[in-house]
């Protein structure tokens, strides 16, 4: 999952950017609307943190202007305290959470947690295929009950495709959305990412879609 962090406080940014990335997300930032609306407007993000007092361009009109070009992705909208007015215009504007300042970043994870998965069809936080559970609040992969040692790469792989359970995943839409726009990206190594993740889960649960992508699919029920 890519996460987009637009707030022009530097030191809310830069921690915001830290603990999303800990928490196993990739992360873009910007600091001012412009350059977040652009970045909004061009990257595929899975949900964005918004600041609504912003230079240049401020949050509301950020927002307004991805949705009025058709932007979906869910964005959680950062309000000042006693700021009513603030979370109606954001919610109007095309909000679908909001946090107010000064925040506890448990609660900014919880609550992407809940907009990444509502998103992508998810009523609980737990993703569920067979014997593999992916933990999104412990950020974590089970197989058969038991945690397997992942590193943050592959447990965004992971946690993408099962989100996406049911779809096919291309490999150009892994790589744009596993990694932040200053990684080097290079689709081949999509494959060798997958063919690690495979041997660690010792299941098959990750097909290979020749020429399209990958495939996880939703155990049959009867
Ligand atoms: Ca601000």
């Amino acid at each position: 999952m890519r996460l987009l962090v637009v707030e022009d406080d530097r030191d809310l940014n830069r921690q915001l950017v830290k603990a999303l990335g800990q928490a196993g997300y990739a992360v873009d930032s910007a600091f001012d609307g412009e350059e977040g609306q652009f970045l909004g407007e061009t990257e595929p993000y899975d949900a964005v943190i918004l600041d609504l007092g912003l230079p240049k361009i401020d949050g509301v009109s950020v927002l307004e202007a991805w949705r009025v070009t058709g932007r979906k992705m869910p964005v959680l909208v950062l309000t000042a305290r006693d700021g009513w007015s603030d979370k109606v215009r954001g919610f109007d504007a095309g909000a679908d959470d909001y946090v107010t300042k000064p925040f506890h970043i448990e609660e900014i994870l919880a609550r992407l947690r809940a907009l990444v998965r509502r998103a992508t069809g998810h009523a609980s936080s737990d993703l569920v295929c067979g014997p593999i559970r992916v933990d999104t609040r412990a950020g974590r992969v089970l197989v058969h009950g038991e945690p397997i040692r992942l590193t943050s790469h592959e447990y965004r792989l992971m946690s993408y495709l099962m989100h996406h359970i049911g779809r096919i995943i291309s490999r150009t839409e892994l790589v744009e959305h596993l990694y932040d726009q200053d990684f080097d990206r290079d689709s081949n190594t999509i494959e060798v990412f997958v063919g690690r993740l495979r041997k660690k889960l010792g299941v098959d649960v990750i097909k290979t879609i020749r020429g399209l992508g990958y495939l996880i699919e939703p155990p049959t029920t009867l």
